[in-house]
């Protein structure tokens, strides 16, 4: 048998609080590595799981390893995601705590399939009566129809995940699942009417055209050619390799019955996704600057599909109307007005029928007892990209995981020693509060000074934000621009361009693009049409109140904080657990070990930063009837059985191993060592 030594040698260490180095970054890489080429993709931080994309499909989620993981202790099997599930979902039931799971990791690194892991964990393992069952289907069905009009082919990920997404699941006093609910943040609208090269359109359109049934596609007027469609050429990729629309649009159909959808919701949903394909046709031209719409062939479709009047919606699309000394006037729009208020109206279409969507699923997954258990699965998307403005939203999403993130590991960390009665020696760490004030500050936060700009009539534009921003935070040491840089930085940046110091590292943001998409207006014509619609969903979607509200609708990022703010205080108020995703390279491929990329993960996910705290008093701790019962065999006086206290039991066997005071404490339960070295050693002798 290999000796525990060489086994170590060769496949790394479990737990990183038991590497030798801690505060190395290489022997972090090394271990992850070494594991990594094992198929051994998941490792601890403690109770943080770290996980890297294997990019091909390994035996480890049968049946059999659920089974393997099943209500047995964290440390006492290889680390798994199973075993995060599972140990929230005991949690839940032994201590009656709310849970919650966060994963987090950058585009490609392994998210989504981590949650559907932890979904099919429980629907498998957890209990289930017929009622129960239907409930368990429809978690499970959620995730199709959602990757289908949320999810997209992008550069770095073939099912990228468009949106973030948080998700509860309550549990009953037996421990089953009894009802769900999701909450989706901010969808990349944007991608509806653009894409870059490379890139795709949301998977729903190019499963509607490849796979929908010929009468369907004759009824909505579409041709089987995505090809043909402004708004799915300009990522000039129709097909991926890895996706096969035509399966996944039966995948969809099915999972839209099981979750309750009737044939008439699926035909109305059906026809506003059609629709937004033939608004992305409506081709301009026009004399004397004023757009017009020259042919009408998509705006028959589009009356029929959206159910309004072809005369009203052409007058909408190429004018505004605007109210001037109490009276309503039609203006003109030139063409690229025109075209950017059709773009506005395709995207705000979708979006919304996106949120219709997360709500109906809501309702058909709505517990109706209240439950006082509840296992929340939060899911969160990671990017650290350039540039624009969702990566500014999302970048700042991640500062404050981040700052909750540790704020709960050094305070869960220092609750288990006060709870053991061991003195807690205080831990430094980079507190990111200074940046996310520099975001989010009422009156001279970034966002507070987007919103001002959004709302001043004139010559308010992107560039105009900018200088507001160097005149505001000009002086902030986590804030540059071209302007204020030195020689150096400025040769990597352009004038357009703010940074920001993120504690994960640095990002240029393009302002480009800015004012439009937080302001995300409509012009009032067009809201008019979609609220005369006689499509059910859109009647849902755009709301006759909207029209007469004066007020101004919250800019996107300032709802975007609201609703951060509301989900911070959701997970402070639960028990968290963590996964930290991370991808091997970037060219989706098994094997390849790509370690700048991973080193730059390692950085941003924070993970040295974790290890420290985790390690900053003691690298590994144990219920002294664990520690007893696995190394009694060592003294003679504890084996076979101890009589007496267990703490006892342990000081006895720790003296008879020779552990010097400084290497170890004993608390009220457990053991506490101090060093990896007197553990291994340790573990050698079992060996031996
Ligand atoms: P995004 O932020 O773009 O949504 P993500 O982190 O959600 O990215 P996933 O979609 O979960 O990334 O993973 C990308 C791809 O990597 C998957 O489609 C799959 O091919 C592969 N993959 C991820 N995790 C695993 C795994 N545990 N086993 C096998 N393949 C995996
Ligand atoms: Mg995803």
């Amino acid at each position: 048998m290999e000796s525990a030594l060489t086994a170590r040698d060769r496949v790394g260490v479990q737990d990183f609080v038991l590497l030798e180095n801690y505060t190395s970054e290489a022997a972090f890489i090394e271990n992850l590595r070494k594991r990594f080429k094992e198929n051994l993709i998941y490792t601890y931080i403690g109770s943080v799981l770290v996980s890297v994309n294997p990019y091909r499909d390994l035996e480890i989620y049968t049946k059999n390893h659920m089974e393997r993981y099943r209500g047995v202790n964290f440390y006492e099997v290889s680390p798994h995601i199973y075993a995060v599930a599972d140990n929230s979902y005991r949690s839940l039931r032994t201590e009656r705590k709310d849970q919650c799971i966060l994963i987090s990791g950058e585009s490609g690194a392994g998210k989504t399939e981590a949650s559907k892991k932890i979904l099919q964990y429980y629907a498998v393992t957890c209990p289930a009566s017929e009622q129960v069952q239907t409930v368990k289907d429809r978690l499970l069905q959620s995730n199709p129809v959602l990757e289908a009009f949320g999810n997209a082919k992008t550069l770095r990920n073939d099912n990228s995940s468009r949106f973030g997404k948080y998700m509860d699941i309550q549990f009953d006093f037996k421990g089953a699942p009894v009802g769900g609910h999701i909450i989706n943040y901010l969808l990349e609208k944007s991608r509806v009417v653009h894409q870059n090269h490379g890139e795709r359109n949301f998977h729903i359109f190019y499963q509607l055209i490849e796979g929908g049934e010929e009468d369907l596609l004759r009824r909505l007027g579409l041709e089987r050619n995505p090809q043909q469609y402004q708004y799915l050429v300009k990522g000039n990729c129709p097909k991926v390799s890895s996706i096969n629309d035509r399966s996944d649009w039966k995948v969809v159909r099915k999972a839209l019955s099981v979750i309750g959808f009737n044939e008439d919701e699926v035909e109305e949903l059906l026809n506003i996704i059609a629709s937004v394909l033939h608004l992305g046709n409506v081709q301009y031209g026009g004399e004397e600057g004023n757009a017009c719409i020259t042919s009408d062939t998509q705006i028959k479709y589009l009356a029929r599909l959206l159910g309004v009047n072809g005369a009203v919606l052409t007058e909408a699309l190429t004018h505004k109307k605007i109210i001037a000394k109490g009276e309503e006037l039609m203006s003109p729009l030139n063409l690229e007005q025109a075209s950017s208020a059709r773009d506005a109206l395709s995207k705000a279409v979708y979006g919304r029928t996106f949120t219709w969507l997360v709500n109906k699923i809501n309702a058909s997954l709505a517990y109706k007892k209240t439950s006082n258990m509840c296992l929340t699965l939060c899911l969160v998307v990671f990017l650290v990209v350039c540039c624009s403005f969702e990566q500014f939203c999302i970048n700042y999403c991640n500062e404050k995981l981040q700052q909750l993130f540790i704020e709960l590991t050094l305070k869960s960390e220092q609750e288990e020693y006060e709870a053991e009665g061991i003195t807690w020696e205080p831990v430094q760490y980079f507190n990111n509060k200074i940046i996310c004030d520099l975001v989010e500050e009422k009156f001279k936060g970034i966002i507070s000074i987007l919103d001002e700009e959004c709302l001043r009539p004139g010559d308010a534009s992107d560039l105009t934000f900018l200088e507001k921003l160097e005149d505001t935070v000009g002086g902030h040491a986590h804030f540059v621009t071209h302007k204020l840089a030195d020689a150096k930085t400025r040769k990597v940046m352009s004038r357009e361009e703010f940074r920001l110091l993120h504690y994960a590292g640095e990002v240029n943001y393009n302002v480009n693009g800015f004012l439009d998409k937080n302001n995300d207006l409509l012009f009032r014509n067009l809201k008019e049409v979609m609220c005369m619609s006689e499509n059910k969903i859109l009647t849902q979607c755009f709301d006759r109140e909207e029209l007469s509200d004066k007020k101004r609708p919250d800019t996107a990022a300032t709802q975007f904080k609201a609703s951060l703010a509301k989900l911070m205080e959701i997970l402070m108020s639960k028990e968290p657990s963590y996964v930290r995703c991370i991808k091997p390279n970037d060219s989706k491929q098994a094997v390849r070990f790509d370690e700048v990329l991973i080193r730059h993960q390692v950085k941003y996910l924070g993970l040295m930063e974790n290890l420290r705290v985790r390690r900053a008093g003691f690298a590994y701790r144990r219920r002294y009837e664990v520690f007893l019962q696995r190394y009694k065999s060592l003294c003679p006086d504890t084996w076979p059985n101890w009589q007496g206290k267990l703490s006892d039991g342990v000081s006895t066997l720790v003296k008879h191993l020779g552990y010097k005071p400084e290497e170890y404490k004993l608390g009220r339960s457990k053991i506490f060592i101090r060093f990896p070295k007197t553990l291994f050693a340790t573990e050698d002798a079992l060996e031996t």
